[in-house]
């Protein structure tokens, strides 16, 4: 393979440098959202809130809700500046189709939603911690597992508050997914077409939930991209990750991970090591929440790293899955250029270790590795880019 003395080409330069730009603007904010919280605790406020939440109400639930609300509230709008020069990035190198007002809903949507889960886990950990003060940690750890299960399930309606997800219309290419599942021996449930050509060009396909609760979505975009082979490769692909138990595994890996954070948390509050709270009054005391949240979104970056390593491993088990049930890797290859073009997503070989994906010129050569041996020599003799993608 040639992959590395590859020149960039010019749709690989152009992805490498947005993603380059992309990969700052989600550090900086990640660096605004510390400065947030900081400069909440700094100036007193987190103090002043809690004084607020239980001079008007004597339930400690609701009291955690306020102070997370008014924590929410502070990150939210700190973090604004960063969440739109995203918005100009895709709008600049043509990825984000749709207008500002589009942007801004979508935006307000998404942080509706944090505020919700994000609000649910600080109560899981905060009742959890008061009520069982030896294991409320490990209950909650539990719990989060089943959240996290819970919007797995739960992502077709989730993506549905954005972009409209509806049973794949189809026929022919419901009824050639349908045959391929049944040869892998393979529970779908609906197959869903996820329309988001209105705000994107990006196309995507994945596979949700576990057991009967499985959905497989695809864009439209990526069935207007790509042809019906390289369709069902990718189809095939994710029908992979079903016959392999990936979800399933990774949702157990990230049980293990939860049960360290909030292990860890948990020594932390009853040794008094949480800085936004200047007493030892264990998970009874709402200073900690900010401080809680910060341990919270650090334990979920580097849990996040573990993640990607199973996640990068299970992405080669199924492309090898893929071209095994199709029984050739010529439409996985052509399929996979066209997703890498439309996404522009792009990493070299160095940076892999933060992407759920493997780099995509490491995917190709093994496709191509797997198509010479099939026979499949003439259709895949294509240099491939030394690019990666963060989809399919
Ligand atoms: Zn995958």
């Amino acid at each position: 393979m040639t992959t590395a003395t590859t020149p960039p080409t010019d749709q690989a330069a152009t992805g490498r440098a947005f993603t380059k730009r992309l990969r700052w603007a989600g550090e900086v904010q990640f660096l605004a959202l510390f400065a947030a919280i900081v400069g909440y605790c700094g100036t007193g406020l987190h103090q002043r809130v809690s004084v607020f939440a239980q001079a008007i109400t004597r339930s400690f639930s609701l009291q955690v809700a306020l102070c997370w609300f008014a924590l929410w509230a502070v990150c939210t709008a700190t973090v604004f500046p960063v969440a739109s020069y995203s918005f100009f990035l895709q709008r600049r190198f043509g990825l984000f189709t749709g207008g500002p007002r589009v942007w801004l809903r979508d935006y307000l949507k998404t942080n509706g939603l944090a505020l919700i889960f994000g609000g649910a886990l600080v109560e899981i950990a905060f009742c959890s911690g008061v009520l069982l003060p030896s294991y409320g940690w490990l209950s909650a750890a539990l719990l989060y597992t089943i959240l996290f299960l819970w919007i797995t399930r739960s992502l077709p309606w989730i993506l549905s508050l954005f972009y409209p997800v509806i049973p794949l219309g189809d026929t022919t290419l419901r009824e050639a997914i349908t045959r391929l599942a049944a040869k892998a021996g393979v529970r779908t449930g609906t197959i869903y077409e996820w329309r988001i050509s209105e705000r994107t060009r990006q196309a995507n396909a994945l596979v949700t939930g576990v057991g009967a609760a499985r959905r497989i979505l695809l864009t439209d975009t990526l069935i207007s991209r790509l042809t019906p082979e390289e369709v069902e490769a990718i189809v095939a692909h994710e029908l992979g990750h079903c016959a392999l138990h990936h979800i399933a595994k990774k949702i157990l890996l990230q049980g293990v991970i939860f049960c360290v954070i909030l292990g860890g948390i948990n020594f932390a509050v009853h040794r008094g090591l949480v800085w936004s709270a200047d007493e030892n009054l264990g998970w009874a005391d709402l200073k900690l929440v900010p401080g809680f949240f910060l341990y919270w979104t650090c334990g979920r970056l580097y849990g996040n790293f573990i993640l990607a390593a199973l996640s990068r491993r299970h992405e080669r088990e199924a492309d090898l899955y893929s071209w095994k049930l199709t029984g050739r890797a010529e439409f996985f290859i052509t399929g996979l250029r066209k997703l890498t073009d439309a996404n522009l997503i792009v990493f070299d070989k160095g940076s892999e270790w933060k992407f759920a994906h493997p780099a995509t010129a490491e995917r190709l050569a093994a496709a191509e590795q797997f198509a010479r041996a099939n026979g499949e020599l003439a259709a895949a003799t294509q240099t491939p880019a030394a690019v990666g993608s963060e989809n399919n």
